[in-house]
Formats: structure tokens, sequence, C-alpha cells
């Protein structure tokens, strides 16, 4: 089954509203083994949005729409769609009444705009919406079966689930596609996609695919099924393979993240933690602290910005910063034997670097940071330059999950 997404709405065409029921339809609609072929944006204009269903029409058995079903007068995706139906639009009373209680369950009366959201053209059937005042619509259009979903993700999201799910359930006789996603850190896309070349190949099934964001690389695994229990058999094993080849680079899958996995591993090991910060100013503590449950494991976090609060907080030798520079290995060692020291804590990360823009030097480029791990029984420090191409947010949120992957590595080798 092939389908069109199609979204209405000018504050998605200017750019003020990112289209997020673009990409959550298409996620789902693939789950359900629908090849999504077009998204289209349009305004809310009449004739755009009647050339857009028009369109969609011919190319797709199934067109999926979300938004301009509201009361007010810019909300006319009804109106174009009865249009492009060549039907007029006909108000039910029912619905009039629907719309009427929702608001009274509210201790509000009903404005006379809203019962335009219960007309519905000639032919088609409303769609329920338990969450909201604006009903669906659900239309055969030419030879395409049309859904008109509310433009608020959640309304959209509890509709699509009621009404368009089941409707291609039915036709695809639930074949399904799943997909699995496995996080990675520590190497370069190109290095793991060199690692998983053969699972990659175009006419693999199932799938595999790499994309990178901020230093993190995802393995995306996608596999079908006559079955959700045949997909997910045949995700899991490919799954494997790609775990098996890419080892401890792996850190994660689906909602993991590195902050969450390396909470569980201290936890799993019993074990407490503090950092000491100075170019990402707190971030490394910040990610940490972002998982629910951290009091168990995250101690406390120092921001040591200034090479006196180094010295006073964390005993860093003012010889040794004046020696080697705030931004070396020896400090960052020093402020991670300090930090484990200051707050007794199992283990200490430490992060020093020049964040930018300014800064540099040729001998210390901007990107240049020092993470430092102590742990009681070793001390490691490691020396990283991510590129001046990186902006400070970059640069700093670089650093911060460098930090956490070293704490990742060092908590798997321990028991
Ligand atoms: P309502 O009856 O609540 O007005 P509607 O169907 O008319 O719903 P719109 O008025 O088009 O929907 O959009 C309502 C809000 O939903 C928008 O302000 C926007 O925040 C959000 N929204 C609409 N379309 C999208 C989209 N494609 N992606 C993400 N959010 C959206």
């Amino acid at each position: 089954m092939k389908a069109v997404v199609l979204s209405i709405g000018s504050e998605l065409t200017r750019g003020r509203t990112v289209d997020t029921n673009a990409a959550w339809l298409s996620h789902e609609l693939a789950r359900w083994g629908v090849e999504v072929r077009w998204h289209v944006t349009v305004p809310d204009a009449q004739d755009a949005i009647c050339e857009a269903i028009r369109t969609a029409c011919l190319q797709a058995e199934l067109v999926v729409m979300t938004g301009g079903l509201g009361p007010t007068l810019d909300d006319l995706t009804r109106q174009a769609l009865a249009a492009t139906m060549g039907v007029p639009l006909e108000c039910s009373a029912p619905h009039v009444e629907r719309i009427r209680a929702f608001f009274a369950q509210r201790g509000r009366s009903m404005p006379e705009t809203n019962t335009i959201q219960a007309c519905f053209p000639v032919g088609s059937e409303p769609i329920d919406n338990p969450c909201g005042t604006a009903p669906g619509i659900r239309a055969v259009c030419g030879a395409a079966t049309v859904f008109v979903l509310p433009g608020v993700p959640r309304e959209m999201r509890e509709m699509f689930a009621a009404s368009v799910a089941p409707y291609v359930a039915d036709r695809t006789g639930g074949a399904i596609l799943l997909d699995t996603t496995l996080h990675c850190f520590g190497a370069g896309e190109s290095d793991i996609a060199e690692r998983i070349a053969d699972l990659m190949a175009r006419d693999r099934d199932p799938q595999v695919g790499t994309s990178a964001k901020q230093g993190v690389i995802h393995v995306r695994v996608y596999a079908g099924g006559a079955t959700a229990d045949e997909a997910q058999r045949a995700v899991e094993e490919t799954a494997v393979e790609v775990r098996r080849r890419l080892g401890r680079l792996v850190y994660g899958c689906d909602e993991e993240t590195l902050p969450s996995v390396v909470g569980r591993l201290l936890e799993a090991r019993g074990k407490t933690m503090a950092t000491a910060e100075s170019c990402t100013g707190g971030l490394v503590a910040k990610l940490l602290t972002d998982v629910p449950g951290s009091s168990a494991y995250f101690l406390q976090g120092l921001i040591t910005y200034a090479n006196e609060a180094k010295t006073a907080l964390l005993d860093v030798p003012v010889e040794m910063i004046r020696a080697h520079g705030a931004v070396s290995a020896p400090v960052a060692e020093a402020m991670a034997v300090g930090c484990q020291r200051a707050s007794g804590a199992d283990c200490a990360l430490s992060v020093t670097g020049i964040a930018g823009p300014g800064g540099g030097s040729a001998d210390k480029p901007v990107g240049l940071v020092c993470i430092g791990l102590a742990d009681g029984s070793r001390v490691e420090v490691t020396e990283h330059r991510f590129g001046t191409y990186l902006d400070r947010e970059d640069i700093r949120h670089r650093a911060a999950l460098t930090a956490l992957n070293l704490l990742r590595l060092r908590l798997l080798e321990s028991p």
C-alpha cells in the first residue's frame, strides 16, 4: 500500500512550526507495512489544499492529512476536501451536540463558530475525537481513501490509532515493519559502516542504515514480517550480528542514552561518582542527573572554571597549572584525583578544554579537551581534538559524551 502524508498549515510552510506529525505518521505507517511516497506541506489556502489532495489521490491509495480542522476562518481543510470530492458540506446534528457537550463539560458554552467542526463532506464519515473538539474525517476521493486528522499532535496520534491503524491492518493482512536502533560512540560513521558493510547492502532484508548526530552513530535495523513476532525475530537476528561486529562501540539501543547506560552500570556495580568540570560547565553532571533515580549513584558535581577554583576545591597545584596550562593532561588528572578525594565517590570524571570560539593557539587549538577518570585503583587521562570546525555547543556536548563513554568503558571492565 502506498501513501501520501499531507500536512496543512501556514505555520508549517512559514517555518514557525516543525512538522513532527509527518515524521510520526510516516514512522507509524511504515510499521504497518505502508510505503510513504511523499510528504507534502501546504499553507491554509483552499486552492493549494485542493491541488495537494487531488495530486495525492492520484499518487497513492491512502492519503493521511493533518491540520486545518479548527473552527476559525483559516481552517479550510474540510472545505477543500469537499470541493475536491465535488460535494457540499453537510452539518451533522449529533456531532454539533457532541461538541456542545465537550464545552459544557468544561463549564463553557459552545461558540457558534465551532458548528463548522460538525460539518462533513457528503458521503464521508466523521471520526470521533476523544480528546478535542474537532472530529476527523474519512472519505473516498477518486481511487484513494483519505483520512483527515487534527493538527494537534496528541489528538492526531489518538485518532490514528483508533481509525487509520485498523484500516491499514485490515488491508495489509497484519504485515508489519519493525525497527530497532543501536547507538554507538567512539568511532566515526564511515568506520562503523565499513564493519557492517555487507549488512547494509541495499537489497538486503532486514535493511540496515546509519546516521550520525553529535558524535553518536545510530545503526537502524528494519525488518518486515507477516506478523509482529516474525518481524521482531528478524530485527533481533540482525541486531545481534551488528552488536557482535561493533562490540563495545554499541552503548545501548532505542530509548537508552549514554547517561542512562552509565547510570545503570554504576547502579549494578554499587558504585558512586562525582564530576569536576571546566569547559563543559556542569554538562556532564546535568546529563547524568537528567536520568531519574540518579541520586543512587551521583554524589556531586563541581564546576571549577577558574584556575583558583581548581586549586581551592580540587587541590590542583598552582605550579602545575603554570607549567602545563589549565587545559592539559596533568591538570585533568589532578582534577579527577582531587574530585574523587573531595567527594568520597568511587570514581570521578574531570573535563578541561578549549570550547572556543576564542582562546585557541597553534599548540592548543579550539576543540582540545582533556578528560580524566580516577577510580581509586587507576587514573586515566585522554586527550581529544574535536576540531576547530565544531562550534562551542558541539565541542562541549562532544566532550561531555566522551567523558561519559570513558566511564562506561571502565565500568564494563570491572565485574
Ligand atoms: P484545532 O481544532 O485544535 O485548531 P486543527 O486540526 O485545526 O486543530 P491546526 O489549527 O492546524 O489543527 O493546528 C493546531 C496546532 O497543532 C498548531 O498550532 C501546532 O502547534 C500543532 N500542529 C499542527 N500541525 C502540525 C504538524 N504537522 N506537526 C506538528 N504540530 C502541528
